[in-house]
């Protein structure tokens, strides 16, 4: 009977356990193994910068992220030289994350579950709508989240917030972002240190000089260039898309095949949440079987 009830504790507490682990939407700020690093790119597309930095990347054989937005430099749903930017990013082997749909400029942090909602779902109907996945990976405007929109972000189907311990501020004229990159580089050690930088390619500077300058030494220094994916072990995509399988040859999109995103409707993603309402179950019933049996 022992022996028993020490398992049943033990199950009840793992699930617990696993329960408060993914309660929180985890923030990723380095990779899991030293000597790698992941470029990421916020705020496009950008019909000039956005083709330049692709071809960097090309030319270099590194892939990379792109957190994009639906709606901020250019409105991706009625652009088709935007659509085909982000194809593109996605068939280069590059991964595809979230950075809302328009980048509303005070942040996420003061939305309501329904704001927030309204400002993820545009966005995952689009990029789905455009390269037939729904993006796991989300990176918010300024860099910050409340826990609350933590929850709504689990709902929608996202695994990871990503940060980063790189900030090449390429979006700060007053600042020499070669400059900055080369001597944070400089200091590193590829054997105990990876990064995650982050970078704008909506930027001229980022599509004209940064990358062509720290993109050798980077490479000098050893390090590996990973996406985000192999950065934390995680899938970049989820699990299910609603409309369109990922199997299915996609059709060429344009401004109006775009499922307008109101028509969205939330009740079949598969959420953290809804394993947690789950988890919380069955813990419940180990919690209460060892009372009503006196184990
Ligand atoms: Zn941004």
């Amino acid at each position: 009977m022992v022996s028993l009830k020490n398992s049943l504790l033990f199950v009840g507490l793992s699930l617990v356990s696993i329960q408060s682990a993914i309660a929180e939407l985890p923030t990723h700020k380095t990779c899991n193994n030293p000597g790698e690093i992941a470029l990421t790119f916020d705020d496009g597309p950008d019909l000039t910068n956005t083709e330049k930095v692709l071809d960097i990347l090309k030319r270099e054989n590194i892939k990379a992220t792109f957190f994009v937005n639906g709606k901020n430099y250019v409105n991706v749903r009625n652009d088709v030289n935007a659509q085909n930017l982000i194809k593109r990013e996605f068939e280069e082997g590059h991964v595809i994350g979230s950075h809302t749909y328009s980048h509303p400029e005070a942040g996420i942090t003061k939305f309501t579950e329904q704001e927030l909602i309204d400002e993820m779902e545009p966005l995952n109907q689009l990029l789905n709508d455009i390269i037939g996945v729904r993006p796991a990976f989300f990176r918010p405007p300024l860099g910050e989240f409340t826990p609350e929109n933590g929850v709504v972000l689990e709902k929608l189907g996202f695994t990871a917030n990503i940060r980063w311990n790189m900030d090449a501020q390429d979006w700060n004229v007053k600042r020499n972002s070669t400059e900055f990159y080369l001597t944070k580089l400089k200091q590193s050690n590829p054997a105990t240190d990876s990064f995650i930088a982050l970078n704008h390619d909506i930027n001229k500077l980022t599509a004209t000089s940064i990358l062509d300058d720290v993109i050798p030494y980077i490479k000098e220094l050893g390090y590996k260039f990973v996406t985000v994916d192999k950065c934390i072990g995680l899938e970049p995509y989820q699990g299910m898309t609603r409309d369109i399988p990922v199997e299915q040859e996609q059709p060429m999109v344009d401004g109006s095949s775009i499922v307008p995103a109101n028509e969205g409707d939330l009740s079949n993603l598969t959420s953290g949440a809804t394993t947690n309402k789950v988890l919380s179950f069955i813990s419940v019933i180990v919690l209460i079987s060892l009372t009503i049996f006196n184990l």
